[in-house]
């Protein structure tokens, strides 16, 4: 057996930095660029993993665990009990022999295609929404888009008769993609274009719970339905035939795909597609997974400056803006690593690592 879990969660975060896996930091840059501004320069494969299995020794990583502070046979993490050190004195640490081989993006992946969690963080979010919807329909001023929602705050409700329409981003939205990330993790690889797109034009991933309730729900409401994917153009068939093959999409409705660069303005950042729909319809919701669905984070932001705009809008969420969970990737990873897709997986884990609170502040 490849993976096991026995091991306390510690362990396994510490295999990834020790063992070398391919992280999914490379599959991330390219979901990711759904989710933001495309990088400068090409992502690289790591030739030093590019074959399955390949491990490098452990003391050549910089990561290595302090064995001395670590208790191998916990079954839970205790922080007081485990210490990760990037400093140089670390990199003479012992491993301890049981350490196991796992891939960064294991828990992540697991909890989407396992847990009664994600399952009812799904539900509970296009509840919340089908509900919002029903108030929103009949607040005359009421929009989810900020520069819409300035604009009609200006204006008598009387002077603003559009119609409705909702925007939903697809990936982790209205499609669970997690089948895609569970075969990279078997296959010990990393994110790749080409994979992703024949992933994608297998038109299988299913619905993610209660999107398809949601959106019949907002057609019962005479709501129209966006949906604003940072996937590129070139596959936005597939993208209609798998939301047509779940009932997310009538098979003999309008275009209502907005893909990246579908439209030479319409760039990773979403507003512009916004902005577009925004013309002739009132947004009533975004729903999404990643902060740009919701609203334009600028360029390349830290994690704090992410947190600090969530937290502005804050009288937003769960009102006009619903959030899918996704702990896999999105913006909230690049910007760990300053949205350099092209670095090496060592300097990406070292940042997130560095990343890290331990609540042992100095
Ligand atoms: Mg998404």
């Amino acid at each position: 057996m490849r993976y096991h879990f026995s091991l306390p969660a510690v362990l396994s975060l510490a295999a990834i930095a020790c063992l070398g896996c391919q992280p999914q930091s490379e599959r991330n840059s390219a979901i990711a660029f759904a989710n933001g501004p495309e990088p400068t320069t090409p992502i690289v494969p790591n030739p030093e993993v590019a074959e399955l299995g390949a491990v490098k020794p452990l003391r050549s990583e910089p990561f290595p665990v302090d064995s001395s502070s670590v208790e191998p046979t916990s079954a839970a993490f205790d922080s007081s009990e485990t210490r990760f050190d990037t400093g140089s004195a670390a990199e003479d640490a012992t491993v301890p022999p049981d350490m196991r081989q796992t891939h960064e993006d294991l828990d992540a992946t697991l909890w989407m295609q396992t847990s009664a969690e994600y399952v009812a963080s799904c539900r509970q979010a296009f509840r919340t929404a089908e509900e919002q919807l029903l108030t929103a329909i009949n607040v005359p001023s009421w929009s989810a888009d900020l520069i819409q929602q300035s604009e009609l705050a200006g204006h008598p409700p009387e002077a603003t008769p559009l119609p409705t329409a909702v925007i939903l981003d697809i990936d982790e939205t209205v499609l669970n993609n997690s089948p895609y990330q569970a075969r990279l993790i078997q296959q010990d690889g990393g994110f790749q274009l080409n994979s992703w797109h024949e992933w994608v034009e297998e038109a299988a991933a299913e619905a993610v719970p209660g999107a398809l309730e949601f959106l019949e729900a907002a057609e019962d409401a005479g709501v129209t339905v966006f949906f604003v994917t940072n996937r590129q153009n070139s596959v936005e068939n597939a993208t209609r035939r798998n939301l047509e093959s779940l009932g997310l999409s009538k098979r003999d409705a309008p275009d209502r795909i907005l893909s990246k660069q579908e439209r030479d303005e319409w760039t990773s950042d979403k507003s512009s597609r916004r902005a577009h729909i925004a013309k002739r319809y009132r947004i009533l919701l975004l729903i999404g997974d990643d902060l740009n669905d919701f609203v334009s984070i600028g360029n390349k932001p830290t994690a704090q400056a992410r947190r600090e705009l969530a937290v502005e809008h804050a009288d937003l969420w769960g009102v006009k803006w619903i959030q899918l969970p996704n702990a896999s990737y999105g913006g909230w990873e690049r910007s760990l690593y300053d949205w350099n897709d092209a670095a090496e997986d060592a300097l990406k884990l070292r940042k997130k690592y560095e990343a890290l609170s331990d609540g042992r502040s100095e």
